[in-house]
């Protein structure tokens, strides 16, 4: 088979203590891999610690090293697309530093690929290493995600996947500053598989996130994927009219025939005081999408490089 050339795409964030083990691990791998050229390509996402200048020393000695370093931090989200912006190769493999993604399963990826498949994603059989309330928010959340959307959804996937030069030609059009490239997989279609693996804890180092960055991400994935929590309020709206007025109707009724005595403080608080929080829910609702058209109407450029550097894939 005539040889084809493979880009390991890998965002770094302050990761001095792993990326050595990581490259020597890589390396191993993908020697035992036949007629495919590798280029390793390191997105720097504004690191403060030691992460460029270790890059920069192992790509003076290895020829198969490329990086691109931003200017600041923009998030892996946007690593990913400069990655891809600069992919020059038939296909991708984005993988994280830390070896949660192992680099064992890159053989296999390869295999499917040559077999058809355009894109070829990791699933989590398990998640050593997180916690209970970890994996049950995350499991509830792509439940609400895919109820509110036809696009399939992917469960336990990451980042983890080969893709073609297709679906990278396909993901470089989307040039949302606000991005959910989960979400982004699974719209662009084309032939999918899945591989299952094992995730293990962190190599090294510490992981990046916190419930705070969980949670706004957990609200980008679902603004930026569907319009239905608007649809929700449009509901509540009418639903609760609909009560109100039965209500009213019911009130005049009894004050007609009876005449009014004055009572009701407790359940006309009440009434006002669920009627206030729905209300500043829906509005909190319209200002999330408001806010995104806010962003996205500035057109910023999405990352900004400071240093660059070319490998040739082998
Ligand atoms: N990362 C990045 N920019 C960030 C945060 C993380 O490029 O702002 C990288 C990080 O270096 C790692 C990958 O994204 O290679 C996944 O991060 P992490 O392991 O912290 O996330 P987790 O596995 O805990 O979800
Ligand atoms: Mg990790």
């Amino acid at each position: 088979m005539q040889s084809r050339s493979v880009t390991i795409l890998v965002p770094v964030y302050n990761e001095q203590e792993v990326i050595e083990l990581f490259l020597s691990t890589l390396s191993a791998e993908l020697a035992a891999i036949s007629d495919t050229a590798f280029e390793i390509l390191f997105v720097n996402d504004g690191s403060s610690d030691a992460t460029l200048s270790i890059i920069q020393n192992l790509a003076s000695s290895d020829q198969r090293i490329s990086y691109l370093s931003f200017s600041r931090n923009f998030g892996k989200e946007r690593a990913m697309i400069a990655g891809l912006d600069a992919v020059t190769t038939d296909a991708v493999i984005i993988m994280d530093v830390d070896l949660q993604d192992p680099p064992g399963l890159i053989a296999e990826m390869i295999a499917e690929w040559r077999n058809g498949y355009d894109d070829v994603y990791a699933k989590r059989r398990t998640r050593n290493g997180e916690t209970w309330l970890k994996r049950t928010t995350a499991k509830q959340y792509y439940r609400i995600l895919q109820s509110t959307t036809r696009i399939q959804v992917q469960q336990n996937t990451g980042d983890f996947r080969l893709l073609d030069r297709k679906c990278i030609d396909a993901l470089i059009r989307f040039r949302e500053s606000e991005r959910y490239t989960k979400g982004m997989f699974s719209w662009i279609g084309f032939s999918k598989k899945e591989i299952l693996f094992d995730r293990d804890p962190r190599a090294a180092g510490e992981t990046k996130w916190n419930y705070r960055s969980l949670v706004n991400l957990a609200i980008d994935g679902i603004t930026s994927f569907t319009t239905a929590p608007l649809r929700i309020s449009t509901f509540l709206g009418i639903f609760v009219s609909l009560a109100a007025f039965v209500y009213l109707v019911v009130i005049v009724a009894r004050t007609l025939i009876w005449g009014s005595d004055l009572q009701g403080y407790a359940s006309m608080m009440a009434v006002i005081l669920f009627l206030g929080g729905v209300q500043l829910l829906s509005l909190g609702v319209i200002g999330e999408y408001v806010g995104r058209i806010f962003n996205e109407s500035k057109n910023r450029p999405l990352y900004l490089i400071q240093h660059e550097h070319r490998g040739v894939p082998q």
